[in-house]
């Protein structure tokens, strides 16, 4: 038989992770704040309880997938955790989710937090890639990944629970710093005769070559402590080239204010470090 499995939560991703474990088999037991949002899961299989104590009261493996961790915090309120398995999806910071996973295991549960890498779209279609990042107790993770994987991959990233909001994070503020280059590209490129769906694979084609080579090689420094690069495009270089890219931006009319601020940092570690070194040092400035 099936792991059962309690799902509190039917927003978007909430209903998708739902239709998920419905199709895989595993009985379900719902609960939504606002009722209505069950009915189509109700008439889909699921078991709709009445409210958040007794739909974690049915099964041992409990799933929380809320707006925030405030949420989360209203929804588990005066419920009875011993002895449950509380994984929650809730998207929170890192010092959140240690938190609530204080809160939970001192409540008699055990505790693991998720991040989750993808759109609802993507749930319960494995050939889409998505994957939700799991960290806290190990134990709960061995014991329910093959429940786990059923609506997207899984990748466990230590027993911190705060270090699945971490991971998650960090790779949304990279996703976020690359989409401030490529709005920078294409401004430039506006007032221009350049076809926008003609330069959007050179773009892409750029970005995806630039970037694993270059993550991978600050990784390797910061690991290092040796930021000395290997490549032709030093600090130094690459510091005297800035003035052409501001202002290209200028006479284009576009506002430098997406790169400028990487550009001094730039400027700022070639100051206090050495020509010779990579980009890395940026990182060692932005701790400050
Ligand atoms: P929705 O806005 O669609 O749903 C929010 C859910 O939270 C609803 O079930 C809502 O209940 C419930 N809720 C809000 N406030 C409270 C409260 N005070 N008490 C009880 N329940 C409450 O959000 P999603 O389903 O899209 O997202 C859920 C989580 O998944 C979020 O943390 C989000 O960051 C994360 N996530 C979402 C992604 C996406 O693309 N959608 C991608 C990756 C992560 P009600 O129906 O009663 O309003």
């Amino acid at each position: 038989a099936k792991t059962p499995v309690t799902l509190l939560g039917l927003g978007a991703m909430g209903t998708a992770l739902a239709r998920a474990w419905l199709a895989a088999g595993h009985p379900l037991t719902v609960w939504n704040r606002t009722a209505a949002r069950a009915e189509a899961l109700a008439a889909e299989g699921a078991t709709v309880a009445p409210d958040a104590a007794a739909a974690v009261a049915a099964n041992d493996l409990v799933i929380v997938c809320l707006l925030d961790d405030a949420s989360v915090g209203a929804a588990l309120d005066g419920v009875d955790l011993t002895g449950k398995d509380v994984v929650d999806l809730t998207t929170t910071t890192p010092a959140q989710a240690r938190a609530r996973a204080a809160s939970v295991t001192s409540r008699g549960a055990r505790h693991l937090d998720g991040g989750i890498m993808a759109v609802p779209p993507m749930i319960g279609v494995p050939e889409a890639g998505g994957y939700v990042f799991y960290s806290g107790s190990p134990e709960l993770f061995e014991t329910y990944r093959h429940v786990l994987a059923v609506p997207a991959g899984t990748r466990f990233v230590g027993s911190d629970p705060g270090h699945a909001a971490l991971h998650d994070v960090a790779l949304l503020s990279a996703m976020y710093g690359m989409f401030a280059g490529v709005a920078h590209a294409f401004a430039l490129i506006r007032k221009e005769d350049v076809d926008p769906v003609a330069f959007a694979p050179l773009l892409s084609e750029w970005i995806s070559a630039m970037a694993g080579p270059h993550v991978t090689r600050t990784a390797d420094q910061l690991k290092s402590g040796d930021y000395t690069t290997n490549v032709v495009s030093n600090l130094g270089m690459q510091t005297a080239g800035t003035p052409t890219f501001l202002s290209t931006a200028r006479g284009q009319g576009v506002s430098p204010e997406l790169l400028a601020p990487y550009f001094d940092l730039m400027r700022r570690r070639l100051a206090e470090g050495s020509p010779e070194e990579d980009l890395t040092g940026v990182v060692d400035l932005l701790l400050r």
